[in-house]
């Protein structure tokens, strides 16, 4: 875990048992109960709440529309509300009038793109995230000391794209998988590898090992390049998953970090594990059965979507609800140079 440890076990916080009252009406205390597992840390990093600061405070500054370029997080919410303030989400540069202010997302861009909004002299903010930036400056470094560099990540996930777009063509090989990395057959000379920051972190650990192996004079950073919120996400849905029957995500379908939170509940031993992009698509059978409900949230997913999911369920549920908190965090990002 990354962060202030707070012991070997997690803390178990009793956070509430909102419906189980003495008083409570007839229909009330009907309702069955169902024990709730919080995992904590859960939601927003800091990454993502530094990208959603940088849009508000262009908005403020500079006034709407702001453009963004590809959804700031990976989250409809958080991209409906930003919306509804001004920005402009779009797919590509070719979106954005002459003369407009672009924000980049924070899952960071290739380099083709600040080049062309120089070149187009458009106004732009980088907000992608300073641990996706760090992994940049790794490739980048590899690159002039005359390594070929492996990406351990997903083809097509917007970070992906964005660091192998650091390097010129070639210069890169990507690897998904374990069987990816017995197989690559990289260019003679020296090696290095990097990673996604939102990978599984026990899949990423199988596929380093079978690179060190392979190749044991592969450079590369000591473990991967897994930023603390996902490997304490991690941590906390594991906390939770071996005592639920279900694990509930909140989180988009295309949101990496959210998809391994779901994948490492259900290999951690909860029942069943789901992604639940917003509270209301909840499908009520899936809870047949359930007595032990375990929540987490991806890293692009706001708290208060939490909050809707618990007063949902409250509706038709006793719940007693309990936070199981792994590790603290206190990571800040400032705001890049032009809005600071
Ligand atoms: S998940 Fe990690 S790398 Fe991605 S934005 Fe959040 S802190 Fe940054």
């Amino acid at each position: 875990m990354k962060g202030r440890h707070l012991s070997d076990e997690p803390i178990t916080t009793i956070v509430g048992r909102p419906n189980v009252t003495d008083n409570m009406p007839k229909a009330f205390a009907d309702k069955p109960p169902l024990r709730i597992l919080l995992a904590a840390p859960r939601g927003f990093c800091a990454g993502v709440d530094r990208a959603i600061r940088v849009v508000e405070e262009a908005l403020r500054r500079y006034g709407a529309p702001v453009y963004v370029r590809h959804e700031i997080v990976h989250n409809r919410t958080v991209v409906e509300r930003l919306e509804a303030k001004g920005a402009v989400f779009v797919d590509e540069l070719g979106g954005v009038p002459d003369g407009g202010h672009v924000v980049f997302s924070a899952h960071g861009v290739p380099k083709s793109v600040p080049d062309e909004a120089r070149r187009r002299a458009l106004l732009y903010v980088d907000a992608t995230c300073p641990l996706v930036s760090k992994v940049h400056r790794e490739a980048e470094r590899h690159f002039s000391a005359a390594r070929h560099v492996l990406m351990i990540g997903h083809a097509g996930h917007p970070e992906v794209e964005g660091t192998m777009g650091q390097l010129p063509a070639g210069a890169m090989t990507l690897v998904q998988d374990a069987d990816e990395a017995r197989t690559v057959c990289p260019p003679p000379g020296n090696l290095a590898f990097i990673t996604q920051t939102t990978l599984s972190v026990d899949d990423t650990a199988e596929i380093v090992a079978v690179l060190r192996e392979r190749f044991p004079a592969i450079s590369g950073p000591k473990h991967e390049d897994i930023c603390y919120a996902t490997t304490n996400r991690q941590a906390a849905v594991k906390a939770i998953a071996s005592g639920s029957d279900l694990v509930l995500v909140i989180g988009s379908p295309n949101s990496s970090n959210s998809q391994r939170l779901r994948e490492v509940a259900e290999r951690s031993g909860a029942g069943r594990a789901l992604l639940l992009p917003r509270p209301e698509m909840l499908d009520w059978t899936v809870l047949d059965g359930v007595e032990v409900l375990g929540i987490s949230a991806g890293a692009s997913a706001p708290e208060e979507l939490v909050g809707a999911l618990l007063r949902l369920l409250g509706n038709r549920y006793a719940l007693a609800v309990e936070e199981r908190r792994v590790v603290d965090e206190d990571v800040v990002f400032r705001l890049p140079a032009p809005l600071a």
